[in-house]
């Protein structure tokens, strides 16, 4: 019997298993193995949960990867670390690469690129943060932690910086 139980929308769903691809961690041991995408809904919640986990099951194998829309999301490089980074969905739909190593979710970008900080141009010595308006969860901006630096720029879920505002943005970049 497969460990992997909720395969079985194969049967029920009448969908087809889809491969995306072989699977790296029985390749790196010269074992021929494919990826499936694993899809299925929460039954308490009717979330909608999707993967990739390689055909040969946990025991076997066990890799697993997370997907979007049912493709492989890409792994970056964590810049503080330079640990393999996973990519992730988050419940708002905003994308970040959790390094393990160090714990740290980077900032990514809508194809999962990890996002650097900007610098802060006003005190040159905080990282900006990624926020979003606590009464509107749908409009990001980019701010120094430190709030006396009154800074900011527009942003987006996918971190870009917006410079076409007319925020008061407008660094002062000398001293
Ligand atoms: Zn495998
Ligand atoms: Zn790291
Ligand atoms: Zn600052």
């Amino acid at each position: 019997m497969s460990n992997l139980v909720y395969i079985d929308t194969t049967k029920s769903g009448g969908n087809k298993q889809t491969i995306l691809g072989p699977c790296p961690l029985c390749a790196g041991k010269g074992i021929n193995s494919n990826l499936v995408l694993i899809s299925y809904k929460n039954k308490e919640t009717g979330e909608p949960i999707e993967f990739a986990a390689c055909e040969l099951g946990k025991e076997k194998c066990g890799y697993t990867i997370n997907t979007c829309n049912g493709k492989i999301i890409p792994s970056g490089i964590c810049p503080k670390c330079q640990s393999t980074t996973k990519g992730i969905v988050k419940k708002d739909g905003s994308h970040r690469q959790l390094c393990d190593q160090c714990e740290t979710w980077n900032l990514a970008d809508e194809d999962f690129n990890i996002i650097i900080p900007p610098k802060c141009p006003k005190c040159g010595e905080h990282e900006w943060v990624h926020r979003s308006k606590k009464e509107k969860p749908n409009e990001f901006y980019w701010t120094c932690p430190n709030k006396e630096c009154g800074v900011y720029a527009k942003s987006d879920i996918w971190c870009s910086i917006h410079t076409d505002d007319d925020e008061p943005k407008k660094k002062k970049a000398k001293k």
